[in-house]
């Protein structure tokens, strides 16, 4: 039997991390990761790095690219002719910056001398005793990060044909005339934006009677504004009542007016959300809890109810964020290693990668409200900020708010070009508890993005420079 101080189930973004900082603590670590690439091999990063992040970031960018080249060069005095999309060597280029990502962790695992096994693992006959293939690994601590998976609708399981989930969605052959997505949420507009930009003509239905309910309304109003002009159909406040897939896919719903409608597309993405993946790990079997939704239940340090047993990422309570996963995967490691390293929660970002990319921390304006907390709110446009201008990029906002007694800033909240890199600015003043008055003082270059950030920090105070 082979002894380790940690093992980690699970070899997401989660799982790797904290496998990483548990070595770097001099904490001899295995990980377990049972993901396959499309080769069959071995493919390390779970979730994010083979059907997540990764690839919808690599295909947001070539589509953002045909996009521009189709629509936005001649503007500035390029002329593009005969231009085709070659959608092969877009899923190629998409497969190469996943694979890049695969090596790279496999590299970082030698580099930390951490020990890896391929299969599935499961608990044996105690806590700390993890099985994986016909090895069975004795554990100082084990680490669950076995991360999520998509929820199906019922009546439409996925047959990454007609109806995709994440995986086939990233996956297709070719460009569906008409794409029917059920979910607008980050997910489903990301992806929905990718096979737009390509020519799908793409429907969204939602079945909240909000449009991006978890961001701030100002942005959510923004937000709905120019993807409607971009062509992104979204119906809110539907209910699906059935859904038919033949040659194509019909889905029945009742609309927001109650009138019964019916959506006819070629291809079906369904993001309404991922469960936890407790699958294969014997949970019953050695009582470790889970909450009513099936999530590993951990209080704030990730503890489970076993000794020595803690649980990260997308299979535990919380926002599921790679950036999360990750920040709980250290932090843990950083626990089994004797220090008390702290999270706040409060201060992980979200970031939406559509054009323009929307993002945000802390508290929304609704929420403020709801908690009845005095605040004072500085907004302004990227319209009036000189860089958006050369990039001609001029849609959006950002938005301040801030303890109307102390200044502390409480949220930020940006829609507009590169928002998703901005955001770490006020993540930065977050994590210092500054003021809004703060970033007003702090000299940002010019012509910069990040100006747009000290206008409307200024704007607080009333005293925005350029408007
Ligand atoms: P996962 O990444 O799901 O990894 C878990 C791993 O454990 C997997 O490899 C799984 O196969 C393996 N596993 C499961 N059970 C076992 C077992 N018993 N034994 C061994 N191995 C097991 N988040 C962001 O922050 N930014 C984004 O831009 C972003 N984009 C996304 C786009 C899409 C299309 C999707 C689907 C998700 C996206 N996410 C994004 C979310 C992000 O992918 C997840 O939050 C993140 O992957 C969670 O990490 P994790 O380590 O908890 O789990």
């Amino acid at each position: 039997m082979k002894s380790f101080d940690v093992v980690v189930v699970g070899g997401g973004p989660g799982g790797y991390i904290a496998a990483i900082r548990a070595a770097q603590l001099g904490l001899s670590t295995a990980c377990i990761d049972d993901w396959r690439g499309a080769d069959g091999k071995p493919a390390l990063g779970g979730t994010c790095t083979n059907v997540g992040c990764i690839p919808s970031k690599a295909l947001l960018q070539s589509s953002e690219n045909f996009e521009q080249a189709g629509h936005h060069f001649a503007e500035h005095g390029v002329k593009v002719k005969g231009l085709e999309l070659d959608l092969a060597q877009m899923m190629k280029r998409k497969d190469k910056v996943v694979k890049s990502n695969n090596d790279g962790i496999v590299y970082l695992f030698k580099k930390n001398k951490i020990t890896f096994f391929h299969g599935t693992g499961s608990f044996g006959k105690s806590p700390s005793e993890i099985m994986v293939g016909d090895e069975t690994l004795q554990a100082g601590h084990v680490i669950v990060a076995t991360g999520s998976k998509p929820r199906a609708l019922p009546g439409a399981e996925f047959d990454e044909k007609l109806i995709l989930s994440n995986t086939g969605a990233l996956a297709m052959g070719e460009v569906p005339r008409r794409l029917g997505v059920i979910g607008a949420g980050i997910i489903g507009l990301e992806m929905g934006s990718v096979w737009r930009r390509l020519g799908a003509e793409v429907t969204i239905l939602e079945a909240l009677p909000a449009f991006l309910g978890i961001a701030d309304e100002a942005v959510a109003k923004e937000a709905a504004k120019v993807f409607a002009r971009q062509g992104l159909k979204i119906e809110l406040g539907v209910k699906i009542t059935s859904v038919e897939n033949k040659k194509s896919v019909k889905v029945q719903y009742t609309a927001s007016d109650t009138s019964s409608k019916t959506l006819e597309c070629d291809q079906l993405i369904v993001s309404i959300g991922r469960v936890p993946n407790t699958d294969g790990l014997n949970s019953a079997g050695v009582g470790l809890k889970l909450d009513q939704r099936g999530f590993i239940a951990v209080d704030d340090d990730c503890r489970t109810n076993l000794p020595n047993v803690w649980a990260i990422g997308d299979v535990v309570r919380g926002p599921m964020l790679a950036h999360k996963a990750e920040e709980e995967g250290v932090v843990v490691a950083e626990r089994i290693a004797g220090q008390k390293p702290h999270l706040d929660f409060n201060t992980i970002p979200s970031v939406i990668y559509t054009s323009p990319e929307i993002a945000w921390v802390g508290k929304t304006e609704q929420q403020l409200k709801a908690e009845g907390l005095a605040y004072r709110a500085g907004v302004f446009p990227f319209s009036a900020n000189a860089r958006a201008r050369a990039l001609g990029d001029t849609a959006g906002l950002v938005k301040f708010l801030a303890a109307e007694k102390t200044d502390e800033i409480l949220g930020v909240h940006i829609i507009g070009p590169f928002a998703g890199e901005l955001i770490a600015e006020a993540v930065v003043a977050m994590e210092f508890r500054a003021s809004a008055e703060d970033i007003g003082m702090i000299c940002h270059a010019h012509p910069s993005l990040s100006e747009a950030m000290k206008d409307a920090a200024l704007g607080v105070d009333k005293r925005s420079l350029n408007i």
